[in-house]
């Protein structure tokens, strides 16, 4: 890649990113909630008032009123331009890491994905159909459009993907159903689905840091007091294995296999 291209591809990347992640501040809000995440226009949570335009740029506005509604003066919560900057910083990094568009163009948005269910998730502890399904459906048909113009994705590694990753953690679900949940299953079939198109080590990698990831996380909340029967939330835990997949998977998957040969 050179530099202008680096350039160009960060002059695309960052201001979707941040508009996305903009967008997610109301999904992560509103959808737990049942919400539309289209209607009404954002208000402020104090006073009511609806947010302006220029008051809703990402990260900027927030800079800009110093964390205060215009109106009333109430906080704005540092997590909405976290969560912009977050999603910026995901879509750069795909677009960088991932030369090729048509894999840039779906991981960027998975990831976006992945964030919105990981915040959901903590808070809530659902990981809601109304992400899930629609992320399933359109990335299945993404595929297929980007595997018709000839770009390089997988259909039968994607299909494998989902099976093995989804069936995979269906038969721990359904054996020990307190600590993996439905909504985790559907969210490793989504993962094992995108991630196998790129090829199966993305899946194994996703699969193997997940699994890694939140058995310390359930150990460390056990050691944190919490007791044996509180769910621990899963999903940000493969969703952070997935995440780390999308950059790392080939050089870890290398590493893991050297360590295994004599
Ligand atoms: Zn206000």
């Amino acid at each position: 890649m050179t530099a202008l291209e680096t350039w160009l591809r960060v002059a695309v990347a960052l201001p979707l990113g941040l508009a996305v992640g903009s967008f997610l501040t109301v999904v992560v809000h509103r959808v737990p909630a049942g919400g539309s995440v289209v209607r009404p226009r954002s208000r402020c949570p104090s006073c009511g008032e609806p947010i302006r335009a220029r008051d809703n740029v990402p990260v900027l506005s927030w800079l800009l009123l110093r964390g205060r509604c215009r109106s009333c003066g109430a906080r704005i919560p540092v997590a909405y331009p976290l969560l912009e900057l977050a999603t910026g910083g995901l879509f750069v990094g795909a677009a960088l890491r991932h030369p090729d568009p048509w894999r840039a163009a779906l991981l960027a948005p998975f990831l976006a994905v992945l964030l919105a269910l990981s915040v959901i998730d903590a808070r809530t502890k659902r990981l809601p159909n109304r992400i899930v399904y629609p992320s399933l459906v359109v990335g299945a048909g993404y595929l297929l459009l980007a595997w018709v113009a000839g770009g390089p994705v997988d259909l039968v590694r994607a299909g494998l993907g989902l099976l093995a990753y989804g069936g995979g953690l269906l038969i721990v679900a359904l054996i020990s159903p307190r600590g993996m949940g439905m909504g985790d299953v559907k969210l490793a079939a989504l993962i094992g689905l995108v991630l196998g198109a790129l090829g199966l080590r993305y899946v194994a990698v996703a699969a193997g840091l997940g699994i890694l990831f939140g058995g310390v996380g359930a150990v460390a909340a056990l050691l944190a007091g919490a007791s044996r029967e509180q769910a621990v939330p899963f999903g940000p835990f493969l969703a952070a294995g997935a995440a780390v997949a999308v950059f790392v998977a080939p050089e870890l998957a290398d590493l893991y296999l050297r360590l295994l040969t004599p």
